[in-house]
């Protein structure tokens, strides 16, 4: 049985081991994957921090996977061998109450879900549902188009499924990582006023180079005082908590105007304790989001093959240096996403 290195999760361990392991074989309407760039998420922290369960274990982690069809075991309509390809992670049943709606991302029976159920992208190769196989235009790199499979794609999910931003609102994106870097972008093109919030100077002079409005820095001002300046005392339309710490989560709950909506997309063990009466006196909106759609990420490669988005690369690793990339991401200390090339 050929085998391929990859780099898996142990439950209970704090750093991924990178092994020899099996290649795995398509099954029925799966597509084998030959992985060219794989982004590594702050969901990756979430695991080795014991905050989500891994669906087995060990799991080979990796959930933006980008890379070329190797092989097919079946017929698939519009998919050859040698395609480039960025994966849909979530393999959803098409029939589940979620499904039918058009929610996949909540499907309540999913056939897989790349690095979290079933393996993912951190490794040679990786089995993929052929019909969650997105081509990948020539005009975007393979590291490019990784990041876009969860970061670019969870931006778009949340910011127009979920907190509706129209013409004109006033955004506050909470956190410019890589999620963040990319809603600073999409939020611009959807006509609002943008601020971007981070303790990192290096992530802000990104955020504003990708047409952020207004810059905070949270480790020299208030940024709840900040964000009433810069909107005339009126607070945010939409805040966007990519952080969810006790105190990141108070700040943005506290800069919301009347009908502001706060979204959480990040989040730790801490609770969030919220006061219903400010809701209630500004008809404010607590919500969250998770994931993206099929149809989303499809739209997500368009717009980064046209170039009204930047897929923000920090830094690419080889498979070996995944713990590496992984300390740098904890320490806040790399702009946009960090890719491994396995
Ligand atoms: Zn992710
Ligand atoms: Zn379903």
């Amino acid at each position: 049985m050929p085998l391929m290195r990859a780099a898996r999760f142990y439950e209970g361990s704090k750093s991924l081991r990178v092994e020899e392991v099996p290649r795995p074989e398509p099954g029925p309407g799966e597509a084998l994957v030959r992985v060219r760039a794989a982004g590594v998420c702050h969901t990756e922290l979430h695991f080795l921090d014991g905050l989500l369960p891994p669906g087995k274990s060990p799991l080979v982690l990796g959930h933006e996977v980008a890379g070329v069809v190797e092989a097919l075991s079946d017929q698939a309509p519009g998919l050859q061998v040698g395609e480039r390809v960025v994966a849909y992670y979530y393999a959803p049943c098409g029939r589940c109450r979620c499904c039918r709606r058009g929610w996949e991302n909540l499907c309540a029976n999913l056939r897989g879900q790349l690095g979290f159920l079933t393996d993912g992208g951190f490794a040679e190769y990786v089995v993929v549902a052929a019909d969650s196989l997105v081509p990948l235009p020539e005009r975007v790199s393979f590291e490019a188009g990784a990041t876009l499979a969860c970061g670019a794609t969870t931006a778009l999910h949340a910011l127009r499924e979920i907190a509706g931003v129209r013409l004109g609102e006033t955004v506050v994106v909470y956190g410019v990582g890589g999620v963040g870097l990319a809603m600073v972008q999409m939020a611009k093109r959807m006509g609002a006023q943008v601020i971007a919030v981070s303790r990192t100077a290096a992530k802000l002079e990104r955020a504003a180079a990708l047409g952020a409005d207004h810059t905070i820095n949270a480790a020299e001002q208030d940024p709840v005082e900040a964000v009433r300046m810069a909107t005339d005392g009126a607070g945010a339309d939409a805040v966007f908590e990519l952080v969810g710490v006790r105190e990141t989560m108070d700040s943005a709950a506290a800069m919301l105007g009347k009908r502001g909506r706060l979204v959480f997309i990040g989040y730790s063990t801490d609770d969030f304790v919220v006061s219903p009466i400010n809701l209630v006196i500004g008809e404010q909106v607590v919500t969250a989001s998770v994931g993206n759609t099929l149809t989303e990420l499809q739209e997500v490669v368009r717009l980064a093959s046209e170039g009204a988005i930047q897929p923000v690369v920090a830094r690419t690793f080889p498979l070996d240096q995944i713990n590496d990339a992984l300390e740098l991401l904890r320490a806040g200390e790399l702009v946009g996403r960090a890719v491994l090339l396995p």
